[in-house]
């Protein structure tokens, strides 16, 4: 397999439907977020191709539901393994439309196929509840019906595979709909599958917002896999009300960390770093505040700037870079905002880092100090590479401020001592804290929200599960056993 290199050529891209590559009479241009240069321009899922795109699902529905696991996750390997199979040319279309460095985006695609193959070994075997002389009572997880994955620009490969690995093994056709800002990787992997799935059983459609907010009230949807903000993500439930249709909402976080007073600032700054900073801060569970001791705060600051120090921002596809630009200009534009006022408010940068001139949306890596809790920079999700530094006297104080707000999705405690973390780790408000480490993701570990970052989760046998439908059988004997 050959390394990731900048495209010479785009590829013109098509919706999947129904088995065909189709054209539309609308599109959306995709820019270069390091450059904004327009890359390429994508076909646009109009209402009429909306339907017939649910209409091949509904028809593929009942085929895909009736194979027996073991062929349908014989065909989901395929799947993946035609998906390896152009993994570098997949890779650099997510660098171009995304901006992350091309080796991060071909560990994504590579980490996203990680879990598709993990629900390809996952079974859904009937749970007997009960067997006895009256009656036998058999829990059986049948498919939910077609489902539409909407995903966000940060991860649109890993958050795509997320869905369309136990959607497909759980028996469900699925159409996914990623963000207007990176659908071009995205495509892609529907063309190719075209090549090993039954027609119907993998879509792609591109599209803005109104496409999404279609799919959420359209009749032959059953399921809404959902990944964004929390705005939209308010939307999707509204919508899904009047059809009841099945939700699983991943939304944002405002993840924060807790360092306990005998961690070694030397030894975890630059995990502290990249838990913060990884994609250019462009995680969803992201550490997004971190909570340091008051006494120690000097310490930290100065371990955190030298790993900052060392960060090389600039185009993805040059060597040696360690961060991209930020992926649009609405981002870019909200995260100079939150740092413009949280400076405004009293807010020191300690830290600030360099970044490439030029009409991208470039943005140095920023470490700020000084800023309130009730500052937005620290109140609200930034998503970007600015990370701010709080300081607290009491471990009650910091577990109160880490929990403030509406967001749940993960939280970190960092200390050698494991009890004393993981009697910090266990009062906190998170679908996921971790310690020693964040954010940290795998198949085998469902992951979700808790509070206002979303409904249900992802990933490991639950993941699976929420994919399916409950339907119980119950049996009465007719001759008493
Ligand atoms: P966004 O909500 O603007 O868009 C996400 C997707 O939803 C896009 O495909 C968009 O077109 C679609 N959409 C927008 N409005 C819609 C509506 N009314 N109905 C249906 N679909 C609609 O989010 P974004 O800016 O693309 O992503 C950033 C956010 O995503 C951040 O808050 C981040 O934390 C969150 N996120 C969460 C997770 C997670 O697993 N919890 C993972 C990645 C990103």
């Amino acid at each position: 397999m050959s390394a990731p290199t900048r495209p010479v050529t785009i590829p013109t891209l098509r919706l999947s439907i129904g088995g065909e590559l189709l054209d539309s009479p609308e599109g959306l241009d995709v820019l270069d977020p390091a450059t904004a240069a327009v890359v390429t321009r994508v076909p646009v899922a109009t209402p009429e191709l909306l339907d017939r795109a649910v209409a091949a699902a509904r028809r593929a529905a009942p085929g895909w539901a009736a194979m027996p696991l073991p062929e349908r996750q014989q065909r989901v390997r395929a799947f993946a393994e035609l998906v390896e199979e152009h993994r570098s040319e997949l890779a650099a279309l997510l660098t171009l439309e995304q901006g992350k460095p091309v080796g991060r985006a071909y560990g994504e695609i590579g980490s996203g196929l990680a879990y598709v193959n993990a629900f390809t070994r996952m079974t859904l075997a009937d749970e007997v509840l009960k067997d006895d002389d009256g009656e036998l009572i058999r829990l059986r997880r049948v498919p939910v019906g077609v489902v539409a994955a909407i995903t966000a620009w940060n991860y649109p490969q890993m958050l795509s595979l997320w869905k369309i690995g136990p959607a497909l093994v759980a028996g469900n056709p699925v159409i996914v709909k990623p963000s207007p800002y990176t659908p071009v990787s995205t495509l892609r992997v529907g063309e190719l599958a075209q090549q090993v799935l039954p027609p119907g059983v993998l879509q792609v459609l591109a599209g803005g917002d109104e496409l999404g907010a279609r799919l959420t009230t359209h009749e032959g949807v059953d399921k809404i896999s959902f990944t964004g903000s929390r705005r939209a993500g308010r939307a999707v439930m509204a919508a899904a009300a009047p059809t009841m249709k099945r939700l699983t909402l991943e939304l944002g976080g405002n993840d924060p960390g807790i360092v306990l007073p005998d961690a070694d600032p030397g030894a975890i700054a630059a995990d502290l770093y990249a838990g913060g900073m990884s994609n250019c801060g462009q995680v969803c569970a992201g550490l997004k505040r971190l909570f340091v001791p008051t006494a120690r705060a000097g310490e930290f600051a100065e371990a955190l700037a030298t790993v900052a120090g060392t960060v090389v921002v600039g185009n993805g596809f040059d060597a040696g870079v360690d961060m991209g630009p930020v992926q649009n200009r609405p981002q870019l534009e909200r995260v100079q905002g939150l740092l413009a006022d949280a400076q405004r408010r009293g807010a020191e940068v300690y830290f600030r880092g360099r970044a490439p001139d030029g009409p991208g949306n470039w943005h140095p890596v920023v470490l700020v100090r000084g800023a309130g809790d009730d500052v937005p920079l620290v109140a609200e999700e930034q998503f970007g590479p600015v990370l701010p530094l709080l300081t607290y006297d009491t471990l009650d104080e910091a577990v109160a401020r880490a929990n403030r707000g509406p967001d749940g999705l993960g939280a970190s405690v960092w200390s050698d001592d494991e009890e004393a973390a993981e009697a910090v780790a266990t009062r906190l408000d998170a679908g996921t804290v971790w310690i020693n480490q964040h954010p940290m993701l795998s198949p085998d570990a469902p992951f979700g929200g808790r509070k206002q970052s979303g409904i249900g989760v992802e990933s490991s046998m639950l993941g699976l599960h929420a994919y399916t439908d409950v339907s119980v059988l119950r049996v009465k004997h007719s001759v008493p056993r």
